[in-house]
């Protein structure tokens, strides 16, 4: 379908049911001013998505508290990647079934992918019927609009749940609450078309749509005028950026363009495919003023039968070819990636495989996964003769040996000049606590004031996977 038809602008209806609400509340709480707690599970465009939920929920009326027994409204922003994400979210509501009876005016939202899976909005209804809102991934856009419908049923037992549509939409415009002064996220893409066999997200989340490149722009130039300074761009696989547009453009080209940005601030997108990480990606990257060398590049596992089982469309020996290019463009780059471990059918003999890929690659850090099945995926289907306890038994085996790696590369880094953003104080020392631009925290001794600025400090020592350093 054309892009305009996908755009679905936050409008001047959705407004109009803000101020319905807040009129409704106004009448409800007099001057009080009501409060929500929202609880976000799973990754950053989850944090993202939570960020214009605020953003609406902020111009209804409401104020944010961070204590769930203090909260008039209860936003869970679910996550359906693994079964321990699910099982959270779940677990957390059944918390809210014990203080549902002395709260009976508590409003309960449930979004996110988990309330895209197939027969859930029935399972919600028949085990936690206290929830006042269900809403979809493809309909935040609306939410003021079922907010006020769902929220003036409140008394209602059975049918206060709504379901929303499934229709691929590029949402443009929404407000955004955002929770960081210095970091943002900016989605430039949704959804996946990739369908590797473990992964729910193309089920949940739908198919590719970029962001017109001209939206994107002016979202992240307001972002660098408001002082800004570590912007994530955000896709499923951001690689795959503009497939689908009017005009060509490709991401490296949107990368270029979002570089020509006056300003200080540093570029970050992730996640990238390694089947679309191109020579001119990392070519972009190295010849760039803004854009932070490091690229987190899922490699899953280091063994080619279990990559094609995946469907991850690279193998072993490509994927490395592309590390070595870009180290070799890029010798300062960092490196990180995500591993599943145990995937169905993994041997032993192909979990070392992917031990031996790690030594090679030498990443700063991993994300590491137990495999956990999701059903309507094809490896959920696949036959897994290893139990839970072999596959824990290897994962921390891999956990150590990345830690090994972590902290001698912590270690090269000794004596060694770099440029970090300086973000807070740590709590423990009151030092400052920095970031390079691989994600390593560094710690100095200096003044508060720094915070918020890019500096350059000598490292001075190293900390298994954190370093020391002094301002230059
Ligand atoms: S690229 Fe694969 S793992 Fe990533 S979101 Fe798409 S299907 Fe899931």
């Amino acid at each position: 379908m054309p892009l305009d038809k996908l755009i679905c602008k936050y409008d001047m209806t959705q407004a109009g049911y803000c101020l319905k609400i807040k009129e409704i509340l106004k009448n409800k709480f007099g001057e009080k001013i009501p409060k929500v707690f929202v609880k976000t599970y799973g990754c950053q465009q989850n944090v993202s998505d939570s960020e214009k939920y605020k953003g609406m929920l902020f111009q209804m009326g409401f104020s944010f508290t961070d204590d769930q027994d203090d909260a008039d409204v209860i936003l869970f922003n679910t996550c359906a990647i693994r079964e321990n994400a699910e099982n959270k979210a779940l677990g957390n509501l059944g918390w809210i079934k014990n203080i549902e009876k002395s709260k009976p005016e508590l409003f309960v939202i449930l979004c996110g992918c988990m309330t895209e899976q197939e027969n859930i909005i029935e399972k919600i209804k028949i085990i936690y019927p206290f929830v006042n809102l269900v809403i979809g991934t493809h309909s935040a856009h609306k939410f003021p609009e079922l907010f006020y419908k769902a929220y003036q049923k409140i008394h209602e037992k059975n049918g206060r749940v709504f379901v929303s549509e499934k229709t691929d939409i590029v949402p443009e415009e929404l407000p955004i609450k955002r929770d960081g002064k210095l970091k943002a996220f900016v989605s430039v893409m949704y959804g996946c078309n990739n369908f590797c066999s473990y992964c729910i997200v193309p089920y949940v989340r739908g198919r590719e749509r970029s962001r017109r490149p001209e939206d994107i722009i002016e979202e992240f130039k307001s972002l660098v005028d408001s002082g800004y300074k570590d912007i994530t761009l955000l896709g499923q696989n951001v690689n795959s950026y503009g497939k689908g547009l009017d005009e060509n453009i490709n991401f490296p080209e949107l990368l270029r363009r979002l570089d020509k940005i006056e300003g200080d601030y540093k570029i970050r997108f992730m996640t990238s495919h390694p089947k679309d990480a191109t020579e001119e990606l990392f070519g972009v990257i190295a010849n760039s003023r803004h854009i932070a060398h490091h690229i987190h590049l899922p490699v899953q596992c280091g063994s080619d039968r279990i990559l094609k089982l995946m469907n991850r469309k690279y193998d072993t020996k490509t994927y490395l070819e592309k590390v070595s290019y870009a180290k070799s463009k890029i010798p300062d780059l960092t490196l990180t990636s995500d591993i599943i471990v145990g995937f169905p059918g993994e041997t032993y003999e192909e979990f070392k495989e992917t031990l031996e890929l790690i030594t090679k690659v030498r990443f700063s850090s991993l994300f590491t996964f137990i495999y956990s099945p999701r059903t309507g995926t094809p490896a959920a289907e696949m036959p897994d003769p290893f139990d839970k306890a072999e596959k824990t038994k290897r994962i921390l085996e891999l956990l150590k040996l990345q830690e090994e790696i972590s902290k001698n590369l912590c270690k090269e880094m000794v004596g060694k000049r770099v440029r970090v953003l300086a973000e807070g104080i740590e709590p423990k020392s009151g030092d400052i606590m920095c970031r390079t631009d691989g994600n390593i925290i560094v710690q100095i001794k200096a003044k508060k004031e720094i915070i918020g600025s890019f500096i350059d400090v000598l490292i001075t020592d190293s900390r298994n996977e954190s370093l020391i350093g002094k301002l230059i």
